[in-house]
This record gives structure tokens, C-alpha cells and sequence, in this order.
């Protein structure tokens, strides 16, 4: 799902997205006339590899989250503020980059949680 920033209003807009593999339910709106906030919950299965053990195991993210989205370069002190160059909001992208950004941290199985601490 993509939509033009200059069709974002300040007034929040409700969006849904379901995907195979992930849902993304929540609203947007303008935050200024360069930048858009999304407010959503993504919920999304992934196969993550154990950092300690290495064995896969399912993991269910299940998270709620706001973003700020700049149309072009972002001139401010947020590192977090997302940059879209071609003046449209992919939420698609968004939902692929946030399940990615998951999968990348340091993550234990359920089974070398447990044991953790010993
Ligand atoms: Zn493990």
C-alpha cells in the first residue's frame, strides 16, 4: 500500500494491511507539512535463528509502534525519522523494514531463555 504524502491530512487516517506473513492495523497522519506519523500494531510470524544455540524456532511479533516519515531528507535531530524519496509513503515497506529491524536484534530460543542466568 502506498499513498502520496501530499494526500495526508493532519487528521488521522484509519489503514489495514494483511499480508501473508504479517498484519499491520493502525492510523496515520500529518505531523508537518515534511513529515507523516504512523501509529499501528504489527503482528507478524518470523523464523528467527537462536543466537546462543542455533537452532530456528518460531518467534510471533506482536508489537505497537509509532514511526515518523519524512518526505526527502530529514533535516532534525530524530535518527529514527524514516526518509522516503519519491513523495509516497510505502506501507508495505514500512511493515517489511520494522519485522527485519525484529529479526536482527540478539534473540534466544524459548529453551536458552529459560536456561539464561546460569
Ligand atoms: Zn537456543
Amino acid at each position: 500500500m502506498k499513498i502520496e504524502f501530499r494526500k495526508i491530512t493532519p487528521n488521522p487516517t484509519p489503514f489495514l494491511l494483511e499480508r501473508e506473513g504479517y498484519r499491520c492495523e493502525g492510523s496515520f497522519r500529518k505531523l508537518s507539512q515534511k513529515v507523516v506519523e504512523i501509529t499501528f500494531h504489527l503482528s507478524a510470524e518470523s523464523r528467527l535463528q537462536c543466537d546462543r544455540c542455533a537452532s530456528e524456532y518460531e518467534h510471533v511479533i506482536d508489537e505497537d509502534m509509532t514511526l515518523q516519515i519524512a518526505d526527502g531528507r530529514f533535516e532534525g535531530e530524530d535518527l529514527d525519522v524514516i526518509e522516503f524519496f519519491d513523495h509516497v509513503v510505502d506501507f508495505d515497506a514500512i511493515a517489511v523494514s520494522e519485522i527485519e529491524t525484529v529479526r536482527s536484534d540478539y534473540h534466544l530460543c524459548p529453551a536458552c531463555k529459560e536456561n539464561q542466568g546460569e
